[in-house]
């Protein structure tokens, strides 16, 4: 807890009374979802979980993870144009995942036709967590990058305005007026707007890609009233629409019933759930075609574990981004260790460690979303189980990072108000643009914070674990 609301969080009249105030705010702001019962209604809703309390952050580690957004995006738009990179290192991983495997399979397709896209544009989101070490101080220990419908830009946009409001009915006036402004649905719908003005038709629609369920709607209409107020026009489309209404047209325009379209922003399409045949063939009109793909399917491969675990070894960096030295030693800063699961010697090693100690470790499937990844005794067990078997490879290892826990509130709707015990994580949107190969936008657009309780290892805000929060710079 920032020693700050040390005085608060214990006066149980005092944080009712905020709680009630925080909610309301919530609501009066925007901070909302759709409900579990309800998800396709817009006329019955609630406010996205969030903390009573902004959370402590340290300065210099929020600044840190600013400073390295643009070389992560750097890093990341290099990655989607190697194909030698991708080929080599997700060769072990597509021979045992069937997701990636198909995922790749299109990327290879795409690429043997030849590219109809020239305007590429990639929104991620770079996800961190404040590793304490044994003498205390706290390092900034990336967990991920997200490059494919990384979400909460919307919502986080306006959850500053409603911790401000909270501090100051506790009386931390001062305080609530060190809170930063943030608004990534902003910067996203800049990059997006961006690539569209390249795209280069006044007539054509921005896509957004969206889920069969979408609880999470208000988060993308943030980003999508922003382009409605650059005047470009808006869309939301299901893979099952693009399959009935898609077509391209002679040089690979793509059309949805007529309807040219610039930009298809994936909002879905990361989970294998999502996909049936009839959905990868959308999947595969929309890659092939001119249209800007937010991301690209290169660049969601760049996002894939196994790459990432690749980045951590010595050189990579240094072959993925040569004459960027400085760039490299920023990035590889906020590395934890990452350990190949693949056959050989020193995957062998590296799991009789973890079985040995699994406490150390988190073992990662290639998937996103959330709620897959393994710790404590299930890591044990299911490493025991396939340490002599290749499914081992479709995994990746990563020491576990070990933040120092803070009280707070976690407001849900229908939850009682109790204090606990949280951890935070911290994201930072990174938006870029390239046209052939000039990189004509690289930008920071803003930051999330999410906190969780101690006793839940995994799971995002839409999986109902963590929440909403806004960073207190200390
Ligand atoms: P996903 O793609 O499913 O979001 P992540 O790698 O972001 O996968 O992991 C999901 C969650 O698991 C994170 O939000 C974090 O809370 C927890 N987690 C992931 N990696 C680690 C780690 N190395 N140490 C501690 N917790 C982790
Ligand atoms: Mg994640």
């Amino acid at each position: 807890m920032a020693a700050a609301w040390r005085d608060v969080v214990r006066d149980a009249a005092a944080v009712r009374e905020a709680a009630a105030v925080a909610v309301d705010a919530a609501l009066l702001a925007g901070v909302l979802m759709r409900t579990g019962e309800q998800p396709h209604a817009s006329d019955v809703v609630n406010y996205a979980p969030f903390t009573l309390l902004p959370s402590a952050v340290p300065r210099a580690l929020f600044e840190q993870a600013y400073a390295v957004q643009q070389d992560f995006n750097l890093l990341v738009d290099a990655i989607s144009q190697n194909k030698e990179f991708l080929e080599k290192t997700l060769a072990s991983t597509i021979k045992v995942d069937d997701f990636t495997a198909r995922l790749f399979r299109i990327y290879t397709q795409v690429l043997e036709e030849g590219l109809a896209q020239t305007v590429f544009l990639g929104i991620n989101r770079s996800d961190y967590m404040f590793d304490c070490g044994l003498d205390g101080a706290a390092a900034l220990r990336q967990i991920e990058i997200n490059t494919i419908a990384a979400s909460f830009g919307g919502l986080t946009s306006r959850t500053a305005d409603v911790h401000r409001l909270v501090l100051k009915v506790l009386g931390k006036t001062e305080e609530a007026s060190r809170l930063l402004p943030n608004n990534p649905a902003k910067g996203l719908a800049s990059g997006i707007a961006k690539a569209w003005e390249l795209y280069g038709s006044q007539r054509a629609v921005v896509m957004f890609l969206v889920e069969d369920v979408q609880r999470n709607i208000f988060d993308q209409r943030c980003v999508e009233n922003e382009l409605w107020n650059r005047n470009i026009r808006v869309v939301r489309k299901r893979f099952r629409d693009v399959f009935e209404q898609g077509s391209l047209d002679a040089s690979r325009r793509l059309l949805m019933d007529g309807q040219e379209v610039a930009v298809v922003y994936y909002r879905e399409g990361y989970v294998p759930q999502v996909y049936d045949q009839q959905n990868w063939e959308a999947r595969l009109l929309l890659e092939r075609s001119r249209a800007v793909k937010c991301p690209d399917i290169a660049t969601q491969l760049a996002g894939t574990k196994k790459v990432q675990q690749e980045l951590s070894r010595p050189g990579t960096l240094e072959k993925l981004l040569p004459g960027h030295p400085e760039a490299i030693a920023r990035i590889r800063a906020t590395f934890a260790g990452l350990y190949s699961l693949d056959e050989g010697e020193e995957g062998d090693r590296i799991a009789a460690t973890a079985i040995a100690d699994p406490d150390r470790f988190v073992l990662k499937p290639q998937r996103e979303g959330g709620g897959n990844n393994l710790y404590g005794e299930e890591l044990r067990e299911v490493l025991e189980k396939i340490k002599d078997s290749p499914e081992r490879t479709s995994y990746i290892l990563m020491d576990k990072i070990k933040p120092q826990p803070a009280l707070n509130y976690l407001l849900r709707a229908h939850s009682p108000l109790q204090v606990s015990e949280c951890i935070s994580e911290l994201g930072i949107f990174g938006v870029y643009v390239r046209q052939g190969q000039e990189l004509v936008l690289n930008q920071a657009a803003g930051h999330l914070l999410r906190t969780k309780a101690i006793e839940h290892a995994d799971g995002g805000v839409a999986a109902g674990v963590a929440v909403l929060d806004t960073p207190f710079l200390v």
